[in-house]
């Protein structure tokens, strides 16, 4: 049997029958809680002679590389495309596994937070007619001789949801996007979290719910998750997230940034950097990671986006921080078909294609917002994760649709 045994390759599934004998203190101490007396053993799933890489490899952490090449001593570096060319592999790592249970777990927290405050899980098409988002960033395809497109997000059926009379609605499911998403933060597939409800009286309760339902997520993570964010923190070590949350309108943000030394167009978007920089001046100053830019400009953000009634050139649009990095946009959306349609046209979008999402505003419609954030985008900065592209499970961006 120890000669079978010693031929069974490296990650093969076995099956041991055997006596679980509890050792002695000092060997309980220098090994594991329990020993198996093995009195059979079954190879049940044999693994190839040769792994594409070792799973102690895999789990090395940079820092453990660089102290070992200080002594001389050159260790195995496993990089990410390889990584993900066997990611069956790669995913047997510690904290590979625990990535994916935070994201289970976020997805859930998600899911029960809503649930209790009285919003009903939807599903919407993922083959549409047009984008929603505008822009040229959408897959087209042939949808039986007609053409169509893979879902930008669930933005125009989950307004169409709170048409149809449905006050409070969620949607968590697959969102694409064409851009050449080359950065350490975009994909071209990832998992909408989006929320669509009524509101009484303006975008500001859309905030309160931002800011309810992402704190009580963290705090519960950091309860829930606790070896799980060890594991991570072993290989990839991350400071815990400061999360108490804080708004600022568009204007003070801008005008934070002007006091650092950046030239800011007052009605134009934000850069990557100017997001960074925002996100550490915020830090430094209210003490939090996690902050809330609200009164965008109404000319960078979507169509169906409300304009501010005070002041058109602004919008009651939101973006949400976290690490100085954008996991979530939303607002009030526009409810009159009228406004809708010239919104529409003004931003250059092909109204033929939207035309039945219009005409969901003619039949009376309720004051609404709501808002999207992307799962793996939660999940990379809430770990402090270099790239999002180790937070989908099986990850897809240019140039990668296997495996
Ligand atoms: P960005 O400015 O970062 O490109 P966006 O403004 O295009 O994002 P939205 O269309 O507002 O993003 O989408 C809402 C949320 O969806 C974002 O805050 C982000 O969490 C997520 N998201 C958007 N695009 C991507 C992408 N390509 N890959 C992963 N997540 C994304």
């Amino acid at each position: 049997m120890v000669k079978f045994a010693s031929g069974i390759t490296k990650e093969s599934y076995v099956d041991i029958e055997g006596i679980v004998i509890v050792p002695d203190e000092v060997c309980k101490r220098a090994t594991q809680q329990v020993d198996i007396e093995v009195r059979k053993i079954y190879c049940v799933g044999r693994s190839a002679n040769v792994l594409p890489f070792s799973i102690e490899d895999a789990s090395r952490s940079d820092a453990e590389i660089e102290k070992a090449l200080e002594v001389g001593e050159q260790l195995v570096h496993v990089n990410q495309d390889t990584r993900l060319n066997h990611r069956v592999v790669d995913l047997r790592t510690q904290a590979k596994q625990a990535i994916f249970s935070v994201e289970s777990e976020v997805l859930k927290l998600f899911r029960q937070f809503l649930w209790n405050e009285d919003f009903r899980e939807i599903n919407t098409p993922k083959l549409t007619t047009g984008t929603s988002e505008g822009g040229a960033a959408v897959f087209t395809l042939d949808y039986k001789k007609q053409p169509a497109c893979l879902a930008q997000s669930p933005q125009l059926h989950k307004q169409m949801a709170v048409c149809g009379d449905f006050g409070r609605v969620f949607v968590t499911g697959p969102v694409f996007r064409a851009e050449d998403s080359y950065t350490h933060r975009h994909l071209c597939e990832f998992t909408g979290l989006d929320v669509e409800m009524r509101i009484k009286k303006d975008y500001s309760e859309v905030m309160d719910l931002v800011d309810r339902l992402f704190v009580e997520m963290f705090d519960k993570l950091n309860e829930r998750c606790k070896q799980e964010l060890e594991a991570i923190n072993k290989q990839y070590p991350f400071k815990p997230l400061k999360y108490k949350p804080k708004r600022l309108t568009f204007e003070q943000g801008i005008k934070m940034l002007k006091d650092a030394g950046f030239e800011v167009d007052p009605l134009g978007d934000l850069n990557t950097e100017m997001e960074r920089t925002l996100g550490k001046l915020v830090e430094e100053k209210y003490g939090t990671e996690f902050f809330i830019l609200h009164r965008y400009p109404l000319a960078v953000r979507p169509f169906y986006t409300m304009p501010c009634s005070d002041n058109k050139a602004y919008s009651n649009a939101f973006d949400v921080f976290l690490r100085g990095e954008e996991i979530i946009s939303g607002g009030q959306r526009v409810h009159s078909p009228e406004l809708l349609e010239s919104r529409a046209k003004e931003c250059g979008i092909n109204i033929k294609t939207i035309s039945t999402y219009i005409d969901s505003f003619r039949y009376g419609a309720p004051r609404h917002g709501g808002f999207g954030a992307g799962l793996e985008r939660v999940v990379m900065l809430f770990l402090n994760l270099d790239n999002i592209r180790m937070t989908p499970m099986f990850p897809r961006y240019p140039g990668r649709l296997t495996p």
